[in-house]
């Protein structure tokens, strides 16, 4: 399939564009820059547009005969998503729009939608399977659950197929140790602390040592890119039978802010200082994914299913690349 992938620039969309490719489709990407990085895109035509232009994306999806997009280009800072809710709203919810009302009106209706673990807020129980409720506790889930909704709304009409694929947390690097994560403003954990183990960070913040889990700090769900991006094709192909699927992608396996911190020392054989700060706004304690949907339905399977794995290949991309994708 020819597969338009917006955000194709970013962490998670330039790891997907190259397995694309790997597995024989034809994948454009669509990036503004805002946070990309062009040398990201390794195996794949590259057109600079923003998803704001409606008329630009008419074009391009017209003129590369696209069959099916898959959208990562959104804003993703939970906490900047509280100080900055409009921009939010502007960029996740109403780009999408435009994006969606371009697919219409080139008859394209197949959509794989990049969702969030955000959009259950704090869950009453986990692992979270996707029948739970959804509460999101902050703009940020906020924009994607409404951009589920409108897709739900649309595939109504018979005019849309669509996959809200809700992610847990994304870490590591693909596999041949090219793409990794290189945030301009970086506020993940596990790139933060390899920062700390490289020394370009005097230390790490714990962001709460008060949630009621085991060691009081919080508890996430850590997927690795490759297993993310193996869920979006296996639901790309499974769109041409069915119209509406939401799984959650995850490993269903939960690891504290500590343990992460621990585990990223273990494997860079580095230690630095770890502080203890107050919680940042938005997060909840725990959350991790009963993933059993997705295993079941699309036949998904985790080749990282530990956390050290996972930070291996991130360490490997960060240690060989200190400076990002800026060299
Ligand atoms: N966190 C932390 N220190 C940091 C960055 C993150 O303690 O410097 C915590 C954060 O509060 C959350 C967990 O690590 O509990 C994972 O945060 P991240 O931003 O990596 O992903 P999120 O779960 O927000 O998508």
């Amino acid at each position: 399939m020819k597969v338009l992938v917006c955000g194709g620039a970013g962490y998670i969309g330039s790891n997907m564009t190259a397995m694309l490719r790997e597995a024989g489709h034809e994948p454009v990407v669509y990036d503004n820059l805002s946070s990309g990085h062009q040398k990201a895109v390794k195996t794949a035509d590259f057109v600079k547009g923003d998803l704001a232009d409606f008329d630009m994306l008419v074009k391009i999806l017209t003129y590369k005969q696209i069959d099916a997009v898959m959208h990562f280009a959104a804003f993703i800072e939970v906490s900047e998503s509280v100080e900055n809710p409009l921009e939010f709203y502007r960029n996740n919810v109403c780009n999408t729009h435009t994006l969606l009302a371009a697919m219409e009106k080139c008859n394209i209706d197949k959509f794989v939608f990049s969702s969030s673990a955000a959009v259950y807020g704090t869950p009453e129980k986990t692992p979270i399977t996707e029948d739970a409720a959804t509460n999101p506790i902050n703009p940020y889930g906020q924009t994607k659950l409404a951009v589920e909704r409108m897709c739900h709304c649309q595939s109504q009409t018979g005019r849309l197929k669509y996959a809200a694929l809700r992610y847990f947390n994304a870490a590591g690097a693909g596999a041949d140790g090219s793409l990794g994560e290189d945030h301009k403003l970086e506020s993940h954990l596990i790139p933060l602390a390899i920062e700390a183990a490289l020394g370009k960070k005097d230390e790490i913040k714990i962001f709460g040592v008060d949630y009621p889990t085991d060691d009081g700090t919080c508890i996430r769900d850590y997927i690795h890119i490759e297993d993310l991006c193996s869920a979006h094709l296996l639901a790309l192909e499974k769109l041409n039978y069915e119209n509406e699927l939401i799984y959650n992608l995850g490993n269903g396996k939960g690891y504290s802010v500590q343990q992460v911190i621990e585990t990223v020392k273990k494997v860079s054989g580095k230690n630095f200082r770890v502080v203890n700060d107050l919680r940042r706004a938005g997060d909840p304690p725990i959350l991790t994914a009963d993933a059993t949907k997705a295993i079941e339905g699309l036949g998904w399977e985790v080749k990282y299913p530990e956390l050290e794995a996972i930070i291996e290949t991130a360490w490997k991309w960060h240690s060989e690349n200190p400076n990002g994708y800026a060299d």
